[in-house]
């Protein structure tokens, strides 16, 4: 088509809405990030279950507190889509193996977990690897420090879509990067995490609270925040 036939420049510019200006200075939380931790206190968390001890904050770390009884850890807010920031660290002493060590994990919306692990020269089913949807997908790459180091979790999680009758429309999505790297691209959840059997949908709030899992092994965490995503309807 000749240059005289397009139509003008101007006709593919957008100019709103203009997105929302934030600040994301050298060293700190985007302006708009929720902390939900920052080294200071426990504030945002709470046990699952009540009555149950919290976890403990040392040197600036949340640290999973050994309980006779697991207790998973959740947020007071609940969330939806959201990118999500987390550092965490499993023990330097290397005890147990496989699924034994440094096991802990994010389950998003309280349901839908991205494994932590201590993979680094760790052998396991590899949808149980670090950053593994648990039991549903693999890691693009094993990218973990070993234990005792500090690691970075940046993710992007979409909840799943369901109609008024409780059909899912469209599926939990995840892309992670771990370490920086990225390990999961757009991957669509079958479901709820399950230990055993088939993941299978079921209808359920638009937003959870966050959860971080208690698996006997004292996993640290620090500088948690999220920030809450509106993103734009598909286009047709
Ligand atoms: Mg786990």
């Amino acid at each position: 088509m000749a240059a005289e036939e397009l139509p003008p420049p101007e006709a593919t510019e957008q100019w709103t809405p203009v997105p929302a200006v934030i600040a994301a200075p050298t060293g700190s939380v985007p302006s708009d990030a929720i902390v939900l931790f920052d080294g200071r206190n426990l504030d945002a968390w709470e046990p699952v279950r009540s009555g149950e001890p919290g976890w403990k904050i040392k040197d600036g770390a949340m640290v999973i507190v050994p309980n006779p009884k697991p207790c998973d850890q959740r947020t007071k807010i609940a969330l939806g889509d959201i990118q999500l920031h987390l550092e965490f660290r499993t023990p330097a002493k290397i005890e147990g193996s496989g699924q034994g060590r440094g096991n802990s994990g994010i389950y998003f919306m309280g349901l839908y977990e991205l494994q932590i692990l201590d993979s680094w020269h760790n052998e396991t089913y590899v949808n149980g690897q670090a950053a593994s949807i648990y039991k549903q997908q693999p890691p693009l790459v094993n990218v973990s420090r070993p234990p005792g180091e500090w690691q970075t979790y940046d993710v992007v999680f979409i909840a799943p879509r369901f109609v008024a009758d409780g059909r899912l429309t469209s599926p939990a999505c995840m892309t992670a990067f771990h370490n920086g790297v990225l390990v999961q691209y757009g991957a669509a959840l079958c479901g709820p995490t399950v230990f055993r059997g088939v993941p299978c949908y079921a209808p359920h709030a638009a937003k959870l609270p966050l959860v971080l899992q208690d698996h006997r092994n004292p996993v640290a965490f620090r500088n948690i925040w999220v920030r809450e995503l509106t993103l734009p309807e598909a286009k047709p």
